[in-house]
């Protein structure tokens, strides 16, 4: 494989085998092409394959073939569909699990996440317990913990989805604007065409299982993005499009 891309899969195939019946093939060939500093988005209906190609890129599951390559030796943070906080540690507590995990020790870990929590609008929850947070403040939690593996390239595996709508959008103005600043790699999954559209830079659309890459749209709509992005005439073109691309790869 070439060395333009900080991640990449080529061929990815995975099945899962099945007691006394023949394996579940769940990815079929899928190839996926990430560039350093970019956000790209993996969309595709529920069931698909998108948390199973999360948990392969994270290392967490071995392919039954293909290809993955990830730049580098400091490897991915990844952020699962059910990413839940600890609700018997504090906020700070939760937030620095992934360094202690790594052989951080517990001082140096939590000064090294301090910085953070002004960012992702924690400032002051610090020694809060989860229940005392609402459901974004949550999933910031979890993201910042995310974050704070200081990983090259983020994995996230539906990060809003459990969020309502107003919240969501709150959160995607929230995270377009904090990766402006960063210039994080993120692989983002979602079945949302609407946050595909709005955050990413380039959409993996998948086919139904077993999932392959039915096509890769290249997202140029202007950065910065933020609320004003929702209006733009070209914005609803790419969400047809996708729309377009998701119907017919289902039928
Ligand atoms: P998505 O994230 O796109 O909704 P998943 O990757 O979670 O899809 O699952 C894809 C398919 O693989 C589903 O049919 C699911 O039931 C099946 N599956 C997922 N994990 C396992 C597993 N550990 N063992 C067997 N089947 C699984
Ligand atoms: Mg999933």
């Amino acid at each position: 494989m070439t060395t333009d891309y900080v991640l990449e899969t080529k061929g990815l195939t995975h099945e899962y085998a099945r007691p006394g019946r023949s394996p579940l093939p769940v990815l079929a060939g899928l190839d996926l092409q990430v560039r350093e500093g970019e956000i790209a988005a993996v969309i595709g209906p529920s069931g698909s394959g998108k948390s199973t190609l999360l948990n392969i890129l994270a290392d967490l599951d071995k392919p039954s073939g293909g290809e993955v390559r990830v730049a580098g030796e400091r490897g991915v943070a990844y952020m699962p569909q059910k990413d839940l906080l600890f609700p018997w540690r504090t906020i700070e507590d939760n937030a620095i699990l992934g360094l202690e995990v790594a052989g951080v020790k517990k001082k140096a870990a939590r000064e090294q996440v301090a910085p953070l929590f002004a960012e992702f609008g924690l400032d002051g929850f610090e020694y809060v317990y989860p229940a005392q947070l609402s459901g974004g403040m949550r999933q910031r939690a979890a993201l910042l913990r995310t974050v704070a593996m200081n990983r090259p390239v983020l994995l996230l595996d539906e990060p809003f989805g459990a969020l309502d709508s107003l919240t969501r959008t709150q959160m995607q103005l929230w995270l377009a604007e904090t990766w402006q600043r960063h210039g994080w790699t993120i692989v983002l999954v979602t079945h949302d065409i609407r946050e595909a559209v709005f955050l990413s830079d380039s959409v993996h659309v998948l086919s139904p299982r077993p999932a392959r890459v039915t096509r890769r749209f290249e997202i140029d709509l202007p950065r910065p993005r933020g609320a004003g992005t929702f209006a733009l005439p070209e914005f609803a073109g790419l969400e047809r499009q996708l729309l377009d691309t998701l119907l017919g790869s289902s039928s």
